[in-house]
């Protein structure tokens, strides 16, 4: 990084109105910073003030502007708003050659919140990229450096994808809620970064009543599912549990605007060196699979195939890193390697064909596709976005491919230990908690301890709630609390909804993978029916591989579980995300000068009262489970037409032994005559 006064060029003015933010009748500033060769523009502006009877209109109708909240910002932002495209001739005299490649020990180094430290530490941070370019770094002096510059960077700013100008905080009903949303954009993927880093080289530029849970299953039509598949979903998806948990406010601290941005991007750049340089490596064929990570239909069983069934670890790391996970709590990549590598060993310890570390990876992606794609990532902090997914990629950690069911019939010691108490998902939960605990694999090593108490909290929370026994009693609270005029939704239970949902997801996926995980499952519960005779043990629900209804239970399974969880799961997200995002879309359509006349005409006759059209999220989900609907129906006809085929068959074959029988003794008895 170049120092102040070496290579680096400030240039600051202001930005008298008219230019910046159309509108604003005070100035913002401005300020040039050139970086690395590139020139980079970063626009300051001051919190706003409530519009005074001078701020008159604009000739389009627009008043000073407001935020998506329909609030003032309280506090000042700051806008990269344009880098150069060009790189100017570097200086040879560059900061990372004042470092001598040989002195980069620790000792002696400037206290970390002085501005000398800043430029020391960039200087050492350019200083391990060239060594790490040729592969001569300890790995001692590279801990210890960065180590410093993570302090120094502490010391200029708390909170790098906080920032203050998209940060924004609302009052509802006078101030009895309140909404922080933050404007999230996800890190460009590191086998993407690594690919336009390879173009630059080679010079490119470029609450209703609470019923009892029961009720909701003896809403049930009696005939609707056949008796076995009606039995099967009481004993899974019935009884409850639910804990509290506290929370707290995060504040952003932000010290020095430069600096910050400067360290921003030095730390960028050093992860993702660091990523090209060896530690994780993307194939071309894993790359080409995650390219679409971001859809509903993602589909995991190329990436297993891709990634030679490591899902947890490439997948897991992508995210994380996407997510700001790995820079925000400083967890290193050797790190984060050695705990993905052991949650993956943990679900491939039994075999199983559903539960393992396909599954894991699938939950963690369908999460993700909740939290990005529908929005729900700019309601959360980066804490609890770190926790959901980990929470997704441990939730079924070390899963023995038998239910909690067969643990409690058969006495197992895990059973014991946990009393029969949500069994599966306390060992997943104690089991990986204790792999964090290893030193070598503690991604959590550098949060406060009361950032490790909520982590802690919010997954313990979240994963016990993957207890299918918990299903009517979750789903009954979620709506009860929507029916209410204002519902304040806590977020604990909001997540737990949207990871019980993604848990059961598959039905709700195109056909092709859902008629997968169908077959894994049904071969797990199989395997458990063996054994369950083996034991002497009447078969669980769908265990018994010569007399389950699959079809019908896939129907069951769709009609009565997962189509209610996933509608109450967008009811939610729609009451969420309806009040940060709504208001300020409305607003958009009527102040966006962009907004065709047509499209202004089109929403004000839909409302005639002006009032803004229903937030709505996408739910890719609703064909597929149509779609598999309709296909587990044709087939439950055939299979019951092949059924009773076969019990015709069956029956003639008997009737005809019988016969042949009859025969035999007809013919016995003649020859005793005949003697
Ligand atoms: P988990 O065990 O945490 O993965 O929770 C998912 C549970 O949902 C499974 O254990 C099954 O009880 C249930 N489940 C998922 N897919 C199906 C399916 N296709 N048919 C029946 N039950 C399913
Ligand atoms: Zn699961």
């Amino acid at each position: 990084m170049e120092g102040r006064g070496k290579e680096a060029v400030h240039k600051c003015h202001s930005d008298p109105g008219g230019s910046g933010r159309r509108g604003r009748s005070y100035s913002g500033r401005k300020c040039v910073l050139t970086l690395d060769g590139y020139s980079y523009v970063i626009v300051a502006s001051p919190p706003e003030r409530p519009p005074t009877k001078e701020d008159a209109p604009s000739p389009t109708g627009e008043m000073p502007s407001i935020n998506r909240n329909g609030q003032l910002s309280k506090q000042g932002s700051l806008t990269i708003v344009r880098r150069s495209s060009a790189k100017k001739q570097q200086r040879t005299t560059s900061e990372e050659e004042s470092v001598d490649s040989d002195d980069l020990t620790t000792d002696n180094l400037p206290a970390i919140d002085t501005p000398d430290a800043c430029d020391k530490a960039a200087a050492r941070l350019r200083c391990l990229l060239k060594q790490l370019e040729r592969g001569e770094i300890s790995a001692d002096v590279l801990q210890k450096n960065l180590q410093y510059a993570a302090r120094v960077l502490e010391a200029v700013f708390i909170d790098e994808t906080k920032r203050t100008d998209s940060k924004a905080a609302t009052d509802r009903s006078e101030g009895e809620t309140t909404i922080n949303i933050t404007q999230r954009k996800l890190k460009t993927p590191v086998w993407a970064v690594r690919s336009s880093v390879r173009k630059k080289e080679q010079g490119e530029e470029s609450s209703r009543r609470l019923a009892d849970e029961d009720d909701e299953l003896s809403e049930v039509q009696p005939d609707a599912v056949p008796a076995e598949v009606r039995e099967w979903l009481t004993s899974t998806f019935t009884r409850q549990l639910a804990p509290t948990r506290c929370r707290k406010e995060e504040k952003p601290k932000f010290r020095s605007v430069a600096q910050a941005i400067r360290a921003g991007i030095f730390v960028d750049r050093i992860y993702r060196r660091m990523a090209a340089s060896g530690f994780m490596q993307f194939s071309p064929e894993i790359v080409e699979v995650l390219k679409s990570l971001d859809d509903w239909s993602f589909d995991v069983f190329s990436l297993g195939k891709a990634a030679q069934n490591q899902p947890v670890r490439y997948l897991g790391y992508d995210l994380l890193n996407r997510y700001g996970c790995l820079s925000k709590f400083k967890i290193s990549l050797q790190t984060i390697e050695n705990f993905l590598n052991r949650v993956e060993q943990g679900y491939l310890r039994y075999g199983n064909p559903y539960h393992n570390n396909l599954h894991a990876a699938d939950v963690a992606q369908s999460v993700h596709y909740m939290l990005c794609q529908t929005g729900l990532m700019n309601w959360m902090t980066d804490l609890e976005i770190f926790a959901t997914l980990i929470a997704a990629l441990i939730h079924d950690y070390e899963h023995t491919g038998t239910t909690n069911n067969f643990h409690v019939m058969s006495g197992t010691d895990t059973a014991l230990l946990y009393n029969d108490k949500a069994v599966l998902e306390n060992h997943h939960l104690s089991a990986s908690f204790r792999v964090l605990k290893e030193e070598d694999c503690n991604i959590l090593s550098n949060m406060s301890r009361e950032e490790y108490r909520e982590f802690r909290s919010l997954v313990i929370e979240t994963v016990l709630a993957t207890d299918m026994s918990c299903h009517f009693h979750q789903l009954k609270n979620m709506k009860n609390l929507l029916s209410l005029q204002e519902p304040s939704i806590d977020k604990a239970k909001a997540l737990s909804l949207v990871l019980h949902c993604c848990d059961i997801s598959h039905p709700a996926k195109k056909w092709d993978l859902h008629f997968q995980w169908t077959s894994l499952l049904l071969e797990e519960f199989f395997l458990q029916g063996d054994r369950e005779k083996e034991l002497g043990l009447p078969f669980s629900p769908l265990c018994d591989r010569k007399n389950t209804l699959v079809a019908e239970s896939q129907i069951g399974f769709i009609e009565f579980i997962v189509d209610p969880s996933m509608s109450v799961c967008s009811d939610m997200l729609e009451a969420i995300l309806a009040p940060v995002v709504a208001p300020a879309a409305a607003k958009e359509v009527k102040r966006s000068v962009s907004v065709s006349e047509d499209t202004r005409k089109h929403h004000e006759q839909i409302n005639c009262d002006d009032a803004p059209p229903p937030f709505t999220i996408k739910k890719p989900w609703l064909t597929c489970l149509a779609e598999n609907k309709k296909i587990w129906k044709e087939r439950a006809v055939i299979d019951a037409a092949a059924r009773a085929a076969a019990e015709a068959a069956a029956a003639a074959e008997a009737e005809e032994e019988e016969r042949r029988k009859q025969e035999e003794e007809g013919q016995k008895s003649e020859g005793k005559v005949e003697e």
